[in-house]
């Protein structure tokens, strides 16, 4: 019998704001970005105040 995999991409979003860590299903094709971080509600999680950075977005196998 062989093993099933299941394989998994899950986005894994940080709060630029609170540093809140929070996972997403959301599919990057479609460009869908959570509106806001779940925790302190700011809806610029992904900007640094200062320099505008790209979102931090890192992908995890589980
Ligand atoms: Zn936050």
């Amino acid at each position: 019998m062989a093993k099933k995999y299941v394989e998994k991409t899950i986005l894994i979003y940080i709060c630029e704001r609170c540093g809140y860590e929070w996972e997403s299903r959301l599919r990057l094709e479609e460009g869908l970005l959570p509106k806001r971080c779940p925790r302190c509600g700011s809806p610029y999680w992904d900007r640094k105040r200062k320099n505008g950075r790209k979102n931090k977005i890192q992908k995890a196998m589980v």
